[in-house]
């Protein structure tokens, strides 16, 4: 970055919310804008909410003081083109071209990435993987992303696609996945498999304190609901967490296989369960992985909420 254009702007674009920020070289941010998303308005009117929030940041600080923008997105993407390819969190954006409208609105350079692997180019650089070249980061919310960092650099794989962790298979008869296959990762331990789970045990006739936790209106039952029953003691989300906990272990063992790394850094919202999932993962790790490769760290990320926007910074300071 030149001293006359200290700034990148970051769009962190999420199918809930989207953020936008300024940042400098060393992973601050200078200015911050947080906005839901309303993805069910459709992408044009989406898009120019993002603009314009997007300009009014920028003027804000001087449009000559900003060398590019770096949008995080959800995949899959191509990071070349730069152009959004069938996102399931996004419907009705099929084939937009991010990197192309904002270089016409901005008029200076954009680069687009995957969110969970930028999310682990902002790990690398500025969070919880500093100065470790060979991690993998997952993400767990809604549903499971992911990022590998391996020599220092970000696997993209032939199409830049890679990284897409939570559809790889566990079990072919397995719950039903947004993406069309069945029993992928995402579908068997995100967050939003944790609710189902125990939304089904409760409604087969558990008993559970979950159902008063919510009113007995068990359709608003979140990974976060069935976290605070399990702290407090009750039976039935202990064992649903703790199914999850293994299930996410499973799909590390095979990470772990594959890429051979030093440490697992997970962000997301479940991983605010900490060791009611991080435990029952290190315990199948600890069962299933060869012992050469047991030695790898678990740990939660530490960039939160900003991860993606810090990853997108970082893209665009490696490549201007
Ligand atoms: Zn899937």
């Amino acid at each position: 970055l030149s001293a006359d254009r200290p700034f990148i702007l970051a769009l962190d674009l999420g199918g809930t919310r989207f953020r936008l920020a300024l940042v400098d070289q060393t992973g601050k941010l200078h200015r911050r804008f947080v906005a839901l998303t309303h993805a069910e308005d459709g992408r044009e009117q989406v898009l120019r909410r993002i603009k314009e929030a997007a300009r009014e940041m920028t003027s804000s600080v001087g449009l000559e003081t900003v060398q590019g923008m770096g949008i995080a997105a959800p995949g899959p993407i191509d990071p070349v083109s730069g152009v959004l390819l069938t996102p399931p969190n996004l419907p009705g954006w099929e084939n937009t071209p991010l990197k192309s409208l904002f270089e016409e609105e901005f008029r200076f350079p954009v680069y687009v990435g995957n969110d969970a692997n930028l999310a682990a180019l902002g790990e690398h650089r500025y969070g919880a993987a500093r100065g470790v070249d060979d991690f993998v980061y997952i993400t767990i919310s809604t549903g499971i992303g992911g990022g590998i960092i391996s020599g220092g650099r970000l696997l993209l794989g032939a199409k830049g696609l890679a990284g897409e962790v939570g559809h790889m298979t566990i079990d072919l008869q397995g719950p039903q996945c947004s993406c069309g296959n069945t029993g992928c990762w995402e579908a068997m331990a995100s967050g939003s498999a944790i609710a189902r789970t125990a939304i089904e045990r409760i409604k087969g006739g558990r008993e559970s304190v979950i159902t008063s936790l919510v009113g007995a209106e068990l359709e608003k039952v979140t990974a976060e609901t069935v976290e605070q029953a399990a702290r407090s003691g009750d039976p039935l989300a202990q064992e649903v967490m703790a199914e999850a906990g293994t299930l996410i272990g499973v799909g590390l063992v095979n990470l772990i296989h594959i890429f051979n790394p030093r440490l697992i850094v997970i962000g997301g919202g479940v991983s605010k369960a900490g060791d009611l999932i991080f435990e029952p993962a290190r315990r199948i790790i600890a069962q299933r992985a060869m012992p050469p490769f047991r030695e790898v760290e678990i740990i939660p990320a530490a960039l939160g909420d900003d991860a993606g926007l810090l990853g997108a910074a970082v893209l665009v300071l490696d490549n201007t």
